[in-house]
């Protein structure tokens, strides 16, 4: 699938895509949306060098081929797998080491949803948030698709989340996954209601996707020795007038953080950390994807109205008829 200059998407023939001897070439049945493919569209996001023009940073399929070099893996194995990109596509190739087999009773639809938003989650909460059972979290944007994960993911870690979202429909879900509080940030500062909701002492970490705009507040908000992980500047990239010396009185930490460009090796890694800890959880129907709707491919431009608009709880799914 490509862009046109006016920026909407229409589906055209591509190249077969090529596969290497340790990768797993894989029949897309369902691929979903992600907030980076709507900067890409514009041109803001460019893919890593090397890697498919196509967009779509995550897939569910069925593996068509195995490489020379793979094992375990066989033709009519249901896989899903993180992606640089080329996901909005009938065919792609990824690294074995990538790929997850697809939890039984999940539909194609379903495990579409995991791989971008848990793996995100996963690797901003446990391994740069060091995440701990008696910690508290603020997830920003918490009805997002990378929210929604991160909710979930919170709670089976033994720890409490609060989470700020724009309508009373996705505080609600916020809460039914495991958040204890949910703040609307429409509604004024939410740093007052964070303070209170932890009597006084603030949150140990913050997944934050809007930058600049949340700034101030979220310095309030950081507990001592807290961790405020940027993973998006939705609200801008230029903070002016940093106090360090609060940053430094209250042993803060700055961390900014992006799945994308990491390198093949370090998602392989990741991948494997991940599945270990979390496909146990998502057979036993403990951690659950969490899908917004369901639309044809051929409706791709609708469905990137829809999450433009803000419209989507959770993730957006394209179902890829072949
Ligand atoms: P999503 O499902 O599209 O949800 C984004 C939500 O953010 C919106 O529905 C909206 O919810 C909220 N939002 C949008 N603009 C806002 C604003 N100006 N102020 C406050 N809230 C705003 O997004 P996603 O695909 O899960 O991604 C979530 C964020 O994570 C995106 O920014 C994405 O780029 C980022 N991300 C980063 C990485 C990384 O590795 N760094 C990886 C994956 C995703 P409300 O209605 O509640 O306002």
């Amino acid at each position: 699938m490509s862009t046109t200059k006016k920026k909407s998407l229409y589906i055209a023939e591509a190249d077969e895509p090529e596969m290497l001897d340790d990768e797993l070439l894989v029949q897309v049945k369902a691929t979903a949306l992600n907030r980076a493919d709507l900067l890409q569209k514009r041109g803001l996001y460019p893919p890593p060098q090397g890697e498919s023009s196509i967009m779509g940073l995550e897939m569910s399929g069925v593996v068509e081929k195995a490489g020379a070099n793979t094992s375990g893996w066989r033709r009519g194995d249901r896989v899903f797998a993180l992606l640089p990109g080329g996901g909005y596509a009938e065919r792609v190739s990824i690294p074995a080491g990538m790929a997850m087999r697809i939890p039984d009773h999940f539909s194609f639809e379903e495990a579409a949803a995991v791989p971008e938003v848990f793996l995100t989650a996963y690797l901003n909460l446990f391994e740069l948030g060091g995440l701990k059972p008696d910690h508290t979290v603020l997830i920003h944007a918490g009805a997002s698709g990378v929210g929604t994960a991160a909710i979930q993911l919170v709670r089976e870690a033994g720890a409490t989340s609060i989470v700020t979202a724009g309508s009373e429909e996705k505080r609600n879900t916020c809460i039914s996954l495991g958040a204890s509080s949910a703040i609307d940030y429409k509604a004024g500062p939410f740093a007052p209601d964070v303070l209170a909701a932890t009597g006084g002492k603030g949150v140990d970490i913050i997944l934050d996707f809007l930058g600049s705009s949340y700034w101030e507040q979220n310095m309030e908000a950081l507990a001592i020795d807290g961790r405020l992980i940027v993973l998006a500047t939705m609200g801008g990239n230029i903070v002016k007038d940093v106090d360090l010396g609060f940053m430094l009185r209250r042993r803060l930490q700055l961390i900014g953080s992006s799945l994308r460009s990491r390198s093949r090796a370090d998602k392989i890694r990741l991948t494997a950390g991940f599945a270990a800890f979390a496909l146990p959880l998502f057979e036993q129907g403990r951690l659950k994807p969490v899908i917004d709707s369901v639309w044809e491919w051929e409706k791709v431009n609708e469905a990137h109205q829809h999450m433009e608009k803000n419209r989507n709880t959770g993730k957006i799914i394209l179902r890829v008829e072949q």
